[in-house]
């Protein structure tokens, strides 16, 4: 088996949101060495932050952060010993031997990359982490701490440390002017009392890597703040009953869990909600839960033209576009499927993956798709309704339209939730838990499975650095991803509103 490489700051972070994690992620990446990414690897912005970072400070010099951990490390001694006191972009460092503090023993090896290091003094330095957030989490102190229980063992000494935000005031005026674009908070004191934990911690790391697969029980971490990778691979080795209280939806398991049920079966119909025994029942019975009437009574009301629709928008950290402000949802694409009273439906789209503003594109071809009429259907409607709301602010001249559509806008998951149940969503009423049992249609065979995926590839298609080639790739991608979410809207509804 090749040598591990050294635990990264990541590494610290994911053994504190699940130790099983780390197992996981440890041994199915690939064992080679790797350069620490910094506190946002893997964000994808993190170039652009950086690019934007480093123009506000344009004496600093940039680590190359290639594959080669020591090529790296090389880099930032041979900076750090010219002595010239300039700000330093990623710079890397690697510590082995971390004392601890209790046993004294020594603590497995550990690269971090410091995002930036500013000259402090003549021979001291200020860390400094760019956080792409508004607030600073508490792992973001965490980290920050890694950081300088490394650079200390490296002989740096730390005058400082920030912790830099994005300022959610900012609004972008100029095309790559981004000074106010970050806001500063000095942490050294609230991280101090943290950095002598760091080896205990990496002693903890190294005792879960030499151990089989920790057994750990699925929880709140697995889903939050995202859904862990990792999710279908627990599931299926998960001990316990097949269909866990914790399927009750809104918290509803959280009293069942107190009073030691962890079997959903082993509730009593009749001493639990109506909703929830609805779900007892269907997971007991194998037989969808299906309010027919309730479902027609409701999309009854819906007139035609029916206009399904969805949008895939991103918010990007850094404002992309005049006007804009860090994390503005920007619609950069919607489907529509246009159905009309004699059953025909048509398909219209829009879609800009070249960089420029989508936003007067996406509204003029809203209003040139949509009739004054229609009542646009969209899943889970908030989103729809503040993105017409949104462009209507930021398009003046299809305000008027725009505000009406949103009026005009009506949704179907809550019709769903009252009128459809199958087992296999496992408590979810989300378009992919829904899907699968109405109709043979799922995510799983597309390139794009959701929003967030849809964003990511969204950000590389207008990343300059992205091919043509590429970039139509991910161009077929998000337009099948799309016009899948507003057909299997129809199928849904064409289901909830036939009798088996
Ligand atoms: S799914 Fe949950 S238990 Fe499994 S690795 Fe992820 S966070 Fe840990």
């Amino acid at each position: 088996m090749p040598a591990r490489s050294p635990f990264t700051s990541h590494d610290l972070d994911t053994l504190a949101a699940c130790p099983r994690r780390l197992w996981l992620e440890r041994n199915v990446q690939a064992e080679t060495t790797q350069v620490a990414k910094p506190a946002f690897a893997g964000h994808p912005e993190r170039d652009q932050i950086l690019h934007a970072a480093l123009a506000a400070t344009p004496e600093g010099q940039r680590i190359c952060d290639g594959p080669d951990l020591q090529a790296a490390v090389n880099e930032t001694n041979r900076h750090l010993g010219h002595n010239d006191h300039r700000p330093l972009f990623n710079a890397c460092f690697i510590a082995a031997g971390l004392a601890d503090a209790v046993t004294h023993d020594p603590a497995p090896a550990i690269t971090v990359t410091a995002d930036m290091l500013l000259p402090a003094g003549e021979d001291s330095w200020i860390l400094v982490e760019i956080l792409p957030a508004l607030r600073i989490r508490e792992r973001s102190l965490e980290r920050v701490a890694h950081k300088i229980a490394v650079l200390e063992r490296c002989g740096i000494e730390i005058a400082g440390a920030i912790i830099r935000t994005i300022n959610p005031d900012f609004v972008l005026e100029r095309p790559g002017e981004y000074r106010g674009l970050f806001s500063d908070h000095h942490v050294l004191g609230r991280v101090r009392h943290l950095v002598n934990d760091v080896p205990g911690i990496l002693k903890a790391a190294q005792a879960v890597m030499k151990e089989p697969e920790p057994e750990l029980p699925l929880g709140p971490h697995c889903t939050n703040p995202a859904p862990c990778r990792f999710l279908p691979h627990c599931t299926a080795h998960a001990p316990g009953p097949q269909w866990p209280v914790t399927i009750l939806p809104d918290g509803g398991w959280k009293k069942w869990k107190r009073k030691g049920y962890d079997d959903l079966l082993a509730l009593d119909e009749h001493e639990i909600k109506p909703r929830e025994a609805m779900i007892v029942a269907a997971t007991r019975s194998g037989r969808p839960f299906h309010d027919l009437e309730g479902a027609r009574e409701a999309i009854g009301q819906w007139t035609y033209p029916r206009a399904w629709i969805d949008f895939e928008a991103a918010s990007p950290a850094l404002p992309r576009w005049i006007g804009t402000q860090p994390f503005q949802q920007v619609p950069f694409q919607f489907s529509l499927h246009l159905e009309q009273a004699d059953g025909s439906i048509s398909h219209h789209e829009y879609l800009c993956c070249d960089g420029s503003d989508p936003r007067k594109g996406c509204a003029q071809a809203l209003v040139a798709a949509i009739p004054v009429d229609a009542t646009l259907i969209a899943y889970n409607a908030g989103f729809e309704r503040s993105v017409l709301r949104r462009l209507a602010r930021d398009v003046p001249d299809h305000a008027a339209p725009l505000l009406s559509m949103a009026e005009r806008t009506v949704d179907l998951q809550p019709v769903a939730r009252s009128c459809w149940y199958h087992r296999a969503q496992r408590g979810s009423w989300s378009m992919k838990a829904v899907l699968p049992s109405v109709a043979d249609l799922d995510y799983d065979r597309l390139e794009v499975k959701g929003g967030a995926m849809a964003q990511d590839r969204f950000l590389e298609a207008i990343d300059p650095s992205t091919t043509r080639e590429r970039r139509q790739e991910i161009e077929a991608a998000l337009r099948a991803y799309c016009r899948q979410d507003t057909w299997a809207m129809i199928l849904l509804a064409r289901r909830l509103t036939t009798a088996a």
